[in-house]
């Protein structure tokens, strides 16, 4: 069996413990070594063979895997985080699915919501949002003309953005340009839950000095929108005058 694992945002505990189980039983791991703390490597059993995607190419990769399978070997895929979220898992699948081999997929915490966790903020809150867009800058990946930042910017909605911290004078730009004010919130979450983690509060116009003044540019996750302030109203579902399924309000 293939299993595609995610590994979680980078505290070692934040591992399923259905990751976890799938770890210790593997005899091949290929992990993607850019992010995946390599301290969950050592879960796996003794004689393990472990690969390092960074080093490899897609054919490589499922090279490694298709010859495991064959030789009825227990192989994890190892992706940060989450990994529906830009984990370039469909490709993998699709050569798979050529050589008739099955394959599970064991979700992972999300950086995402490891970012939260580290900000201690909830990204939907009544009346400021109750929408969370996920994007990133346009890199070697092109992005479709339609999502792009300044156009979702219009939105005013919660917006995480990954792999761009290399841009973030342009992020700025396309955020402003497409409707969040200068001083809308913002924040970068560096390495978020790692023990290196930082977490720095900005704004929407500051970012790109807070990074820099910080040393960032890489494994981050900027993070905008007004839920980050302290405007909000309460919600319903708690309301002493709300009535629902499960309790009945005054
Ligand atoms: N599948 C991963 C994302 C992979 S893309 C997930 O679900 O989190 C890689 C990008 O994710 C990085 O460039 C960075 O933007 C973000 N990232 C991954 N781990 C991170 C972490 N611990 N803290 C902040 N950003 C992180």
């Amino acid at each position: 069996m293939i299993d595609f694992v995610g590994a979680g945002p980078g505290a070692v505990d934040l591992i399923t413990v259905r990751g976890k189980n799938l770890i210790e039983k593997a005899d091949v791991i290929i992990y993607a070594g850019s992010l995946v703390n390599s301290e969950l490597l050592n879960f796996a059993k003794k004689g393990c063979q472990i690969y390092n995607s960074a080093e490899m190419t897609l054919e490589e990769i499922t090279s490694v895997m298709v010859s495991a399978e064959m030789d009825g070997k227990n192989t994890v895929r190892l992706h940060t985080g989450d990994p529906s979220i830009y984990g370039a898992i469909k490709e993998q699948m699709n050569i798979l699915d050529k050589y008739n081999l099955e394959y599970k997929v064991c979700p992972g915490v999300s950086s995402l919501f490891g970012a939260a966790a580290s900000l201690k903020t909830e990204y939907t809150i009544p009346h400021v949002s109750q929408s969370v867009i996920i994007t990133r800058m346009e890199g070697k990946t092109p992005v479709p003309e339609k999502e792009d930042i300044s156009l979702l910017a219009s939105h005013n909605a919660t917006m995480v953005v990954f792999l761009s911290a290399g841009m973030l004078n342009e992020l700025s730009r396309k955020l402003i340009r497409g409707g969040y004010k200068s001083d809308t919130p913002a924040a970068i979450v560096y390495k978020a839950t790692w023990n290196d983690e930082k977490v720095i509060k900005t704004t929407v116009s500051e970012i790109a000095k807070s990074a820099e003044k910080n040393n960032i540019n890489k494994t981050a996750l900027i993070i905008i929108g007004d839920f980050l302030g302290n405007n909000y109203k309460r919600s319903l579902l708690y309301n002493p005058s709300f009535s629902h399924e499960f309790r009945k309000g005054d």
